[in-house]
């Protein structure tokens, strides 16, 4: 009988670690010990996020999206992003089970409508989730920003492409697991007038709407070895395209 008991807690414990890192989660372990089920990019997957939360299944105001350029609205100026996330400070960096996860101690903020949103923290992902033309860009970036009044969350998407070594993300990559000293803006592109706004949803559960988005234009650069290196914890941690709706995209 204590035997029995112990046999169930380690296999509880080897199914908790498997909630923490998507690629060994064994869900037919999950079953046998009645743990709560935990959402993935594998057998629990997008398709399955309705079972973890309703909005994922229900909502039609979901993210990502394909963008269409010749399809946008000029921008509404009311909704103008201007970025102050340049702090250097301590950061953690995890790797959450779903992406790599940093979070900084002290983030700056961005200003949308007179309104600071702070940042909360930052991850990657190992395509882009959000699509232009259909194209996914190689990597991208979530900066996550909180209005702390109101709560609404804002999001800056920095994609990535293959070109030169990115010294900011070799921090990340030298860190995973630890905490560094770094400055958010490091990861954003110098120019950053251009994007495209809408409103959407997280790409996780609980698929939460009445997100704004803001995805830069421009670019930024990332080595072969770089991009490699995030896809090996992650292979495909992007969910599918969703319905556009009733939604516009504006873009300036
Ligand atoms: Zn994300």
């Amino acid at each position: 009988m204590i035997k029995e008991t112990l046999l169930t807690l380690s296999i509880a414990t080897l199914a908790f670690t498997g909630c923490n890192h998507s690629e060994d989660a064994k869900p037919q372990e999950h079953a046998k010990v009645g743990h709560e089920k935990h959402w993935d990019y594998n057998q629990n997957g997008p398709t399955h996020w309705e079972e973890f939360s309703q909005t994922c299944g229900k909502g039609i105001h979901q993210s990502p999206v394909n963008i269409i350029p010749g399809k946008t609205l000029q921008m509404n100026h009311q909704y103008d992003l201007s970025m102050h996330d340049d702090i250097t400070g301590l950061a953690k960096v995890i790797d959450n089970g779903h992406s790599i996860k940093v979070t900084p101690e002290h983030g700056g903020y961005i200003e949308l409508h007179g309104e600071k949103f702070k940042l909360l923290q930052f991850h990657f992902h190992g395509k882009s989730e959000h699509t232009i033309d259909g194209k996914r860009f190689d990597m991208v970036a979530h900066m996550v920003h909180q209005n702390p009044k109101t709560k609404q969350l804002a999001v800056v998407a920095v994609f990535f492409v293959e070109g030169k070594s990115n010294s900011a993300l070799e921090k990340i990559i030298d860190n995973v697991g630890g905490t560094v000293k770094l400055d958010p803006q490091d990861y954003v592109p110098l120019e950053t007038a251009h994007y495209y706004h809408y409103i959407g949803s997280l790409t996780t559960p609980p698929c939460s709407e009445n997100v704004q988005w803001y995805l830069l234009k421009k670019p930024q650069e990332a080595s072969k070895a770089q991009i490699e290196h995030f896809r090996k914890f992650y292979v495909d941690n992007e969910r599918p395209v969703q319905e556009l709706h009733d939604r516009v995209i504006e873009a300036n």
